[in-house]
């Protein structure tokens, strides 16, 4: 019979891998207390409603993306493809506008997007999402920008490139939309067809177009920046001075738009080199009217999602690792079959006082029983022979120098936690 594999577009994270991924959440948990942002538990499934109206049906995401499909009662239900929808939902949801504003909150998981696999872009991968809900201020929108640098800041990573533009509001968005779509109107048999489509729609996406040649008939474009009304002028100017000082490398890119009518001012995404055709680790912005596209009252937010396959690809580039991979300290090796609960016991001690410790469970002979010690990379190795048994001791192997030497049993964690941490309570 065939062996059934993964799905395309999913990926098995694997044990050299996912320690990884615990150091990049611990991180992002810290930053986040550090900055002041809750974490919440999303559903994975939503009502598709929320994503057609939340993310809106003329992006690539709905048109093209969403697993979507009708459940037994006939609901038509889709998989996340992200998570800012899902956060707006449960903030409008549960009355949060009576908590103390803004409201930080953030999130992680696996969202689903039906795209064309390649590195750095699957079918499941799985974002961070921080979110500052309840506060029109420009200086929120830097605080996220902030949050996400510092949380690669912590991570080791370096090289990175904040792209930053403004799509305006509702009041000088339709006058960008008349400017734009006069200088596309002439070339526009040139476009390409999903272009064409969009240029009634939704022209704005017609300057993030991937085709080559779109990009080419764009490139002189004139700029949404140079339409703004004061307001998002003002606001525009307060995030980019803003990151200015906090030594971010910015730059303003004409491209960057989200062409929807609940997205407004600033548009940002973070480049990192190392990761080729998906460059973009972290794409967020702001969004003051999608509370009230998917139902709810106004209410102002900003925020972004950040892939963490995406982060660990860049960490791996960069060669920032978070130190090794986490190893057992010690082993617990049995020289006669007749220690082996004496050393299952020795095992739970040394874990409850904290070490890591591990042991066989297969009959190994002892010297099989020494050489997993040291494919697994133990520090030390505990030995436990009829001498042992008799007199209460336990052999101590370091098994970088090779020393050996005795230790009553009884006092093996505290013996293994100093010459491990200089600490005797680990
Ligand atoms: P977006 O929600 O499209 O703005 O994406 C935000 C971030 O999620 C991107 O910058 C990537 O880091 C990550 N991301 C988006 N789509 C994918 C995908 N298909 N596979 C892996 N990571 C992704």
């Amino acid at each position: 019979m065939e062996m059934i594999k993964a799905p395309r577009g999913t990926r098995d994270v694997l044990g050299d891998e996912s320690w990884k991924w615990a150091h990049v959440l611990k991180v992002c948990g810290e930053v986040a207390r550090d900055f002041g942002f809750r974490e919440i538990l999303l559903p994975i499934f939503e009502h598709t409603e929320l994503f057609c109206r939340g993310i809106g049906d003329a992006t690539d995401i709905v048109e093209k993306e969403m697993y979507t499909f009708l459940d037994k009662g006939d609901r038509s239900i889709t998989l996340r493809p992200e998570l800012t929808a899902s956060m707006m939902r449960s903030y409008v949801e549960h009355d949060m506008n009576r908590l103390p504003q803004p409201l930080k909150l953030w999130g992680w998981g696996p969202m689903f997007r039906y795209e064309r696999p390649q590195k750095g872009r699957y079918r499941q991968f799985y974002q961070v999402d921080f979110e500052i809900i309840g506060v029109p201020s420009p200086l929120a929108d830097l605080e996220t920008i902030d949050t996400s640098m510092e949380i690669y800041r912590r991570l080791g990573l370096s090289n990175l490139q904040v792209l930053i533009n403004s799509v305006g509001c509702p009041k000088c968005r339709p006058v960008y939309r008349e400017v734009l779509k006069q200088f596309i109107a002439d070339r526009l048999g040139d476009f390409c067809e999903t272009c064409q489509n969009r240029f009634d729609r939704n022209p704005l996406r017609v300057l993030d177009c991937k085709n080559p040649g779109c990009k080419e008939l764009t490139e002189n474009a004139p700029s949404m920046i140079d339409s703004l009304c004061e307001e998002c002028r003002e606001h525009f100017d307060t995030v980019t001075d803003g990151l200015n000082r906090i030594g971010a490398d910015v730059r303003v890119d004409n491209r960057l738009v989200r062409g929807l009518d609940y997205y407004t001012k600033t548009a940002y995404e973070i480049l990192a080199g190392e990761l080729g055709a998906q460059n973009a680790m972290c794409g967020g912005g702001r969004y003051d009217n999608l509370a009230e596209a998917i139902g709810g009252p106004h209410v102002p937010g900003v925020g972004f999602a950040s892939g963490i396959e995406r982060i660990v690809i860049t960490m791996e580039g960069q060669n920032a690792y978070p130190g090794e991979a986490p190893k057992t300290d010690v082993f617990v090796v049995t020289a006669t079959p007749g220690a082996s609960t004496d050393a299952a016991v020795l095992v739970h001690n040394l874990r409850s006082a904290g070490l890591s410790a591990d042991m066989d469970f297969t009959g190994r002979a002892m010297k099989a029983q020494m050489k997993l010690a040291s494919q697994i990379g133990a520090r030390f190795v505990c030995i436990l022979g009829e001498d042992e048994i008799k007199s209460g001791t336990v052999g101590i192997k370091d098994m970088t120098t090779g020393e050996q030497e005795s230790v009553a049993r009884k006092d093996a964690s505290a013996h293994l936690a100093v010459a491990l941490t200089g600490n005797p309570h680990k």
